[in-house]
């Protein structure tokens, strides 16, 4: 066991049992041993988009400014992007949006929505020359609600803690993390859960229910203030379009999968986006919804084909790379399929720019 494992372990003890959800904030956000506080884990454990082609935060920049331009230009927006890792997707939203529309940018508040200390001093090196003034939160709250609000974010969600739900002959049990052996193992709870999900009655026995709570409640809350105050919302990330039962929590250390339990903190927690759960909250929320649509088709909606040739016509000796970078981001083999698109405005506006293909 690592340091952290013996210290959850001890929790375990003193306190009884952890739910799954439970256990991926300690691995994540854990203050000494966590991924995001304590390891360089983006661009080790796994690699994003944005990290991979300037094209994806300009790209995503220019979104924002055609939304805002569909909305009439409302004054004093606030740009926000929830979880901006090492700050690169914003770095090249806002040379794009600086570009295209600087009066966006005079009027605007940048807020970046960042957990962890360590990435927020690295956010803040890499955007240190930005033309945006840029605020920090730890999280996404009512303070962020008062104006009309442009949101981003690319792999967040993914990262939100999950519960799960094992189909037995007892009913839905949850899935929890308990000390057996001295080691972190699985066990389900023995008292069934009340609810049946939706579709789960025709499921067999093993099937596994994950539902992200913290995650559609705060797409509901982003709904609510995209369509009280006008705005847009745009998430990106890897996950299924309708509901599937299916184990999808996994651990990568290194760009390689890993035990989910065996070292905590050592590698980066993740589980499917449930667009389909995600969208039902936004249209609670009063929102209206566009998509998921596949970050292949959305991309090359939004111009990526002719934004790469510009580049690469640019930048001659870098052509093969650009151009391999932008294969990667599209290629339904690649990330092209697996990484959708999901986007909700107020419910005024009929349309969304990059969900027409
Ligand atoms: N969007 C970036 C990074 C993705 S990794 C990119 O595309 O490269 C996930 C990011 O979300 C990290 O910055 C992580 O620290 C942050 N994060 C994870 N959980 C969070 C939470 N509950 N609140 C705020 N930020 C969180």
């Amino acid at each position: 066991m690592n340091a952290l494992a013996k210290r959850i372990a001890e929790l375990i003890a003193a306190d009884g049992p952890l739910s799954v959800a439970q256990y991926m904030t300690i691995c994540m956000h854990d203050p000494q041993a966590g991924s995001y506080a304590a390891r360089h884990t983006i661009g080790r454990d796994f690699i994003t988009s944005p990290e991979i082609s300037q094209t994806f935060g300009e790209l995503l920049g220019l979104w924002v400014v055609q939304c805002w331009h569909d909305q009439g230009r409302p004054d004093a927006p606030r740009l926000c992007e929830l979880g901006p890792g090492r700050g690169t997707l914003m770095w090249d939203a806002l040379r794009a949006i600086n570009a295209a529309a600087p009066e966006f940018l005079s009027d605007a508040e940048v807020v970046l929505v960042e957990a962890s200390p360590k990435l927020r001093a690295e956010q803040r090196e890499k955007l240190k020359t930005s033309a945006a003034d840029i605020a920090w939160a730890e999280r996404f709250d009512d303070s962020l609600t008062d104006r009309p609000l442009f949101l981003l974010a690319n792999e967040f969600f993914d990262c939100l803690p999950a519960r799960q739900f094992v189909k037995t002959e007892r009913g839905w049990c949850e899935r929890l993390v308990i000390v057996e052996d001295d080691k972190l193992a699985f066990a389900l709870a023995p008292v069934p859960f009340a609810a049946e999900p939706t579709g789960g009655a025709d499921a067999p026995d093993g099937a596994v229910y994950e539902v992200a709570p913290a995650a559609l409640a705060l797409a509901e809350e982003i709904a609510q203030a995209v369509a009280s105050k006008g705005g847009a919302a745009l998430i990106v990330d890897y996950g299924y379009a309708t509901r599937e039962f299916g184990e999808t929590l996994q651990a990568i250390a290194n760009g390689q999968p890993v035990d989910v339990l065996e070292e905590p903190g050592d590698s980066d927690l993740s589980a499917h986006v449930d667009f389909a759960a995600l969208a039902a909250a936004a249209k609670k929320g009063g929102a209206r919804v566009r998509g998921p649509v596949s970050q292949c088709n959305f991309l090359a909606d939004l111009g990526i084909g002719p934004r790469a040739e510009r580049l690469m016509i640019a930048n001659p000796l870098q052509g093969r790379d650009i151009a391999t970078a932008v294969d990667r981001l599209v290629n339904p083999a690649l990330m092209g399929v697996l990484f959708k698109a999901l986007a909700w405005g107020p419910k005024s506006i009929e349309n969304l720019p990059g969900f027409n293909y």
